[in-house]
């Protein structure tokens, strides 16, 4: 990589943590920035989302926090949708429905260290869009308290 590329890419990274800044985005962690903090949103992921795939490995994982076997742990807390298995859900005060395992107090989960890959991995980037949110309307609104609550319908784009 020529020395000009990594110059104008840190300059780029420079200008545009400077716009994030300007929306009230400022980095939350040391290694790979973030511009999200779980500890102040409601757990938006743990319940817009119909499904939280899991798969073998994830059953296992919460077979051995529970202290039940795999198919007492997928039975227990997990069932099909079509030809997925993803986490049980149940009502939730907020949102009408919510995973299992999110405590509705906190707003935390309550299997954090046994939870599925999917949960591991969300959101996979620098940003959460749900998180934008919350800044964006407590900016707007002026208020560090308000919590905007919005549902997703999910379409694939040709209305269905
Ligand atoms: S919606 Fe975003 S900020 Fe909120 S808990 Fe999930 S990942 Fe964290
Ligand atoms: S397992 Fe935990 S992190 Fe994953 S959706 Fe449920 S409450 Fe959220």
């Amino acid at each position: 990589m020529r020395k000009g590329d990594i110059s104008a890419r840190r300059e780029n990274s420079i200008k545009r943590q400077g716009q994030l800044a300007n929306m009230g985005l400022t980095p939350v962690t040391g290694q790979k920035p973030k511009y999200y903090d779980c500890d102040k949103c409601i757990a938006y992921c743990c319940s817009i989302y119909d499904r939280v795939q899991v798969i073998p490995r994830d059953i296992r994982r919460l077979a051995a926090h529970f202290g039940v076997t795999p198919e007492v742990a997928s039975a227990r807390f997990t069932k099909t949708w079509g030809k997925e298995r993803i986490l049980r859900r149940r009502s939730d005060k907020m949102f009408g429905q919510a995973c299992m395992f999110l405590d509705q107090e906190t707003r935390k989960c309550t299997i954090y260290h046994a939870r599925p890959g999917t949960c591991r991995e969300f959101p996979t980037t620098a940003r959460c869009a749900y998180y934008d949110l919350i800044k964006f309307e407590r900016t707007q609104q002026d208020d560090p308290d308000v919590l905007p609550l919005v549902k997703i319908t999910f379409r694939n784009g040709k209305g269905k």
